[in-house]
């Protein structure tokens, strides 16, 4: 990590949530935020909503949302008065260079997650200089070694203001300030993505706050935290585009 990130790191770690969210605010611009408006996103929503509501938050629409996460997105929006911009994939990324009739989130749900999220979201990034994400530590083993802060290799530097929280601490806050929850939450879905690639979970692994999702496939991200940090993005944007990155 350059000494830069490191210095950032250690001036954020005593800062709360709200500090962390109005230092980045101050500092960073243009920033924005994203969030796919799922139960556990709606702290940081709220908390942007009391501390920074002009901040942009990225939704980004594949065109398999569950219709309940666009209507539930769209309330949340309205009553909190957040500054919504919907990102859409261009050159229809839902299936891209899919040439087979079997739906790319079948034959190929890496590049089918390269063309509706990941990719739209890099262009975005492009014009941007930081990035706020909610994911945390606990979440996933690829999410285990996030930093407060940190440089992508684009350049733009993404910050995690919940990094260090837990379920729990996201449950806890839910609870005492009665925030809504996705209305499929009840039906026994626990991480709500796509709908071709989410199922309830009937048996509840307390453990896998992404159960449900990519069932019967190994995979366990999107890419939109992990492809924008590694060095797999040339692969997926030459099997989707048929060439290399940034050779448009
Ligand atoms: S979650 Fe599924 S449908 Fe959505 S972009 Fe990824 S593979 Fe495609």
């Amino acid at each position: 990590m350059h000494q830069d990130v490191v210095n950032l790191n250690k001036k954020l770690a005593p800062l709360s949530v709200q500090e962390m969210l109005i230092w980045a605010w101050s500092n960073i611009q243009p920033l924005a935020m994203t969030s796919s408006f799922q139960t556990q996103g709606m702290p940081l929503l709220h908390i942007v909503s009391q501390t920074i509501p002009d901040l942009p938050i990225f939704f980004l629409d594949t065109g398999y949302h569950f219709p309940e996460t666009l209507l539930f997105r769209d309330q949340i929006v309205k009553q909190w008065g957040l500054n919504l911009h919907v990102i859409y994939p261009s050159n229809s990324g839902s299936q891209s260079n899919n040439t087979s009739h079997t739906p790319l989130y079948i034959k190929d749900p890496d590049a089918c997650c390269y063309a509706n999220k990941t990719r739209p979201l890099q262009d975005m990034l492009a014009n941007l200089s930081g990035w706020i994400s909610g994911i945390r530590r606990d979440q996933t083993l690829n999410r285990a070694n996030i930093e407060l802060i940190e440089r992508l290799p684009q350049g733009c530097l993404r910050i995690h203001p919940l990094a260090n929280w837990t379920k729990k601490d996201v449950w806890q806050y839910i609870t005492k300030h009665q925030l809504p929850e996705h209305p499929l939450l009840s039906q026994g879905y626990l991480s709500i993505g796509c709908k071709p690639c989410t199922r309830p979970v009937f048996e509840q692994d307390e453990n896998n706050d992404r159960a449900g999702r990519w069932v019967n496939n190994n995979k366990v991200e999107c890419g939109l935290h992990t492809l924008l940090r590694g060095n797999q993005l040339n692969h997926l944007h030459e099997h989707v585009d048929g060439k290399p990155f940034g050779k448009e």
